[in-house]
């Protein structure tokens, strides 16, 4: 094989020159020459052949090249696909993130909705974190929970992307009806497109614009106790998974809000008196021992008065014990009706006896108001079994810091001075 000489273009050109001219002339001028021929012919078959040659070669590289362009076509296309299932797996990966950050999360909000049994952290923490998660501070956040007593649905919680503005819909809308109604969540692309629901009677309701929407009840053992929804003005802002991340946050709210809801039911019976709604003699004994450390540290008067009903024994035996019951709600609302303006603390003291602080007033004034406490009870009507009847009550006053300086003197000498009245006669008010 001829190798090239040395590395100068030159040379190279010359070289090639030479060959082709060897190759092309000399040989087979040289050949016929031997063959004793006319050179023509060798000359003629040599261009012959070479052109055979040539032609095969590029034949051949021209099936080579478009069988490479094959073979680029088709990695290309191998990459283009691998490159898209890089893109969907990255794409995977954040959701993968995203869910497991959502599930994590939702150990804390059961840790702390369980540390607490107060209705307003629960329910806070509830919408803090369904808005930052799914709403991601974005749009609205609502949680409505039902009033028992009134039956119906009262806004207890908002969080808002935009603080300015105005939630009209206090006592929800037909979308947090349908949702009370079917006790099932709702998603909502597009409210305009949603048949379900008729956009002008929603927008009659609130004129705030919704568009998309999420919206879970919290339910306990199929009892409803109100709804956690998110909304916004852009349609499709939420998807399935959105809405099953809230169906779950309900899930564990409901049961602390359940929870707090029976503390605070608790609570109450423990301060109030479950037949007249008056605070319970162990509660009142409790604020009666602060409030007279506050008016002997502020140098203010207090003046108690202890009120027992007379002949009460004789309403229970003629008109029998449920009459009797309703002759105390009566006393009652009579005491809190006429005291109103004095911010008493008013307690059912024993069966048929009460106690009322008035912090502010002294012996003389304390005189007056249970004077005015007990005509308006001697005058007031009582209609029982079709019998109009009339109560009366004897009063006893005392007043710190005239009387005692202790809270617990105060309510023995009311109560002494309560005994004097009844001996004096009854239905009259005295002091000691
Ligand atoms: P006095 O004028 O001396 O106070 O006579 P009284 O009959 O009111 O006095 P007494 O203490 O002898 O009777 C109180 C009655 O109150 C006895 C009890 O049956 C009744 N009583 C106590 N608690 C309740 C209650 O929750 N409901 C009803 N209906 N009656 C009650
Ligand atoms: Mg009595
Ligand atoms: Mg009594």
């Amino acid at each position: 094989m001829p190798t090239f000489p040395g590395k100068s273009p030159f040379l190279r050109v010359i070289f090639v020159i030479l060959l082709i001219l060897l190759a092309y002339f000399i040989l087979p001028i040289y050949l016929a020459r031997i063959l004793k021929v006319s050179p023509f012919r060798p000359l003629a078959l040599f261009y012959l052949v070479n052109i055979a040659i040539i032609f095969y070669f590029s034949r051949k590289s021209f099936f080579r090249n478009s069988d490479f362009q094959l073979r680029l076509q088709e990695l290309q296309e191998k990459m283009n696909i691998l490159n898209a299932e890089y893109s969907q797996e990255v794409k995977n990966s954040f959701a993968l993130q995203e869910k497991r950050m959502r599930y994590d999360s939702l150990g804390n909000i059961l840790k702390e909705i369980n540390s607490s049994l107060e209705l307003n952290l629960v329910t806070e923490k509830l919408t803090t974190e369904a808005f930052s998660l799914i709403g991601k501070n974005r749009g609205v956040c609502l949680l409505y929970l039902i009033d028992n007593q009134l039956q119906k649905l009262v806004l207890f919680k908002t969080k808002k992307g935009d603080k300015g503005l105005v939630i009209q819909a206090k006592e929800g809308n037909i979308l947090d009806f349908w949702v009370l109604r079917h006790a099932s969540p709702l998603l909502v692309e597009d409210i305009k497109n949603d048949f379900r629901f008729d956009l002008d009677k929603l927008m009659a309701l609130d004129a705030r614009p919704v568009a998309s929407l999420i919206s879970a009840p919290f339910l306990s053992e199929n009892k409803q106790l109100g709804i956690l929804r998110l909304d916004s003005e852009a349609p499709g802002v939420y998807s399935q998974y959105d809405l099953r991340f809230l169906a779950s946050i309900s899930d564990l709210g409901a049961v602390a809000i359940e929870n707090s809801e029976l503390f605070k039911r608790a609570q109450d019976l423990a301060i109030h008196d479950v037949l007249t709604g008056l605070f319970t003699k162990v509660y009142f004994m409790e604020r009666l021992k602060d409030e007279c450390k506050r008016a002997l540290s502020r140098r203010v008067s207090l003046s108690l008065l202890m009120l027992d009903i007379d002949f009460f024994k004789n309403y229970n035996d003629q008109f029998g014990h449920t009459a009797g019951d309703i002759v105390l709600k009566k006393l009652s609302q009579i005491v809190t009706r006429t005291l109103a303006h004095s911010h008493p603390l008013v307690s059912r003291f024993g069966g048929e006896e009460f106690c009322i602080a008035i912090a502010g007033i002294d012996k003389k004034e304390a005189f007056k108001v249970g004077e005015t406490l007990r005509r308006e009870i001697e005058n007031e009507k009582v209609i029982l079994r079709r019998t109009e009847t009339h109560i009366t009550v004897s009063m006893g006053v005392a007043n710190l810091p005239s009387d005692t300086l202790d809270n617990e003197d105060l309510i023995r000498k009311a109560d002494k001075a309560m005994y004097e009245a009844k001996r004096k006669g009854r239905n009259q008010v005295c002091s000691i």
